[in-house]
């Protein structure tokens, strides 16, 4: 094919955004008039996508569509089943369409390394950036050449090798483009971008361009200093609320780590800075999603600590389902289950919360524990809910030690004191009195109302202790 007739086309993926997409900048240069998107119900079911999530990616579509447009880019919206139909129809659609290159950023799971490497042998030219993280994965190693096995020396190698590098945002495009495309202006509005998937309303969060307008600055005026001192209370809105945006590449982290260090200069080199616990977070993503690039099988369902690969968790289908379902009968557990079923979201001091329930006091295996996660989350991302999985259930990287059991009612008086959080998704605890709210037991027994609370399926001493023997006995019989 020449030069002259030669197209290419943007393939979005988990990039929604128009803003520091390094793909979607290289295509438009290379003339690129049409972007495509390609849902894969059956892949997303395998994946076990929420349909918060699933809602939250179409109405981001809905609107990426319309911002396409008025850069001269015409979004079309094709469905196929999987991963193979998806190259499949998507090589279809180049052929039928003489499109020589598709411009894409890279997906860092197993399963979408495998279907782009697969299409090394497709009738078109696959040209693959990365956009997911602040630094490219596999930048960050050390001195032996390989990924960092703890955080904190991760931490302070991407933090040197970001003053070195700086931070590689992508400028959107030029003022010749907008001028060409405003002159070629397009009307035809692409293809409808409605998913054969289930879904659920997602309209609690506002899209991502709303987000960077006001909520985002917002957060770094008046939210960012006190990050530190209360992101661990579920009952203050004390965090971001940023990580739907992340998850399904409506934001770009580099553009939230550029605006970071605009608002607070000093961020990169001195960690005592105001705001640096939530750059820290930032840095956590990227660590997990740096871990999942060196060790693929994460994604698989390999723990990280391969002695922890067949260790014997117990099956216990009703205190799984006790637990999906919020009744454990202990009340921040349970709170924290209702927050996540009823509003697809939970805080990250309750995911620890939980998942160490799940695994410690329950002995469930993690990996139901995730998969639950990510059929609920509308923030579902693989390398974020593994790496908080396996730290919770001491498998994983840089994990919780097995010993450190967390006490859910000790954590409920830390960091719901006052139980509001609780009696918000337990309302039927509203009149327990605060010093009775984080174990409300005896206290419905002395008043004879036993019934209105679901009693606690295991002891938390008992159970501490079974864990223990568990990860002990296993570590014995594998040395
Ligand atoms: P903020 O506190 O404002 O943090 C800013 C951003 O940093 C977040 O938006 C997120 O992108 C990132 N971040 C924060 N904490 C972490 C962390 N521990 N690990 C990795 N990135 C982090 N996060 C997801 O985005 N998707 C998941 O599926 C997910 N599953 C989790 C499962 C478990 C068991 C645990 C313990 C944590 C999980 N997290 C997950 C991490 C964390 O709970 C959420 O990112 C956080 O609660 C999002 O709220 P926020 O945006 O207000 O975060």
């Amino acid at each position: 094919m020449s030069a002259a007739n030669s197209k290419a086309i943007f393939w979005l993926r988990r990039d929604l955004r128009i803003h520091d997409n390094p793909a979607l900048h290289v295509a438009l240069k290379s003339g690129a008039t049409e972007a495509i998107f390609i849902s894969t119900p059956k892949q997303w079911h395998d994946h076990h996508l929420a349909p918060i999530q699933a809602d939250f990616i179409q109405r981001h579509l809905v609107a990426l569509a319309q911002e396409l447009l008025e850069i001269g880019v015409k979004l079309i919206h094709l469905t196929a089943t999987d991963y193979d139909a998806q190259r499949e129809t998507l090589s279809r659609y180049c052929l039928q369409h003489s499109i020589s290159t598709v411009f894409a950023n890279r997906e860092p799971e197993i399963n979408e390394i495998e279907r782009d490497s697969k299409l090394q042998h497709a009738p078109f030219e696959l040209k693959l950036f990365s956009c997911d993280t602040i630094l490219p994965v596999g930048s960050v190693l050390n001195k032996q050449g390989q990924m960092f096995k703890v955080f904190t020396p991760f931490k302070n190698a991407w933090l040197k090798r970001l003053q070195l590098t700086g931070i590689g945002l992508v400028q959107t495009l030029s003022d010749s483009h907008h001028k060409r495309a405003a002159m070629e202006k397009r009307t035809d509005n692409g293809t409808p971008i409605e998913f054969d998937y289930p879904t659920r309303d997602s309209s609690q969060w506002p899209l991502a361009s709303q987000v960077m307008q006001h909520v985002v600055p917002q957060f770094l005026e008046t939210k960012l200093d006190d990050y530190a001192l209360k992101r661990d209370y579920p009952g203050i809105k004390g965090t971001s609320g940023l990580s739907p945006y992340l998850a399904i590449g409506a934001i770009s982290p580099r553009l939230l780590a550029i605006q970071l260090v605009q608002h607070q200069p000093n961020i990169l080199s001195d960690t005592s800075a105001k705001g640096f616990a939530w750059f820290n977070e930032l840095i956590w993503r990227d660590f997990y999603k740096h871990l999942l690039f060196h060790f693929p099988n994460l994604a698989k369902g390999d723990c990280f600590q391969a002695r922890y690969q067949h260790i014997a968790w117990q099956h216990n289908h009703a205190h799984f389902v006790a637990w999906c379902e919020g009744r454990t009968g202990y009340p921040l557990v349970d709170a924290a289950m209702k927050q996540l079923v009823n509003t697809g979201w939970m805080h990250n001091r309750l995911r620890m919360v939980v998942a160490s329930f799940l695994t410690k006091h329950l002995l469930v295996d993690w990996r139901l524990g995730e998969r639950f996660f990510m059929s609920q989350l509308i923030d579902g991302d693989l390398s974020a809910n593994n790496g908080g999985w396996q730290w919770a259930a001491s498998t994983g990287c840089d994990a919780q030690p097995y010993f450190r059991v967390f006490n859910p009612i000790l954590q409920s008086k830390k960091f719901d004191p006052n139980g509001e959080f609780i009696r918000k998704y337990l309302p039927e605890l509203k009149n327990v009195p605060d010093k009775h709210i984080h174990f409300p037991h005896v206290y419905l027994e002395l008043h004879e109302n036993r019934d209105l609370y679901c009693a606690p399926i295991v002891d938390h001493k008992d159970a501490r202790q079974r864990a223990i023997e568990l990860f002990k006995q296993h570590n014995l019989n594998t040395s």
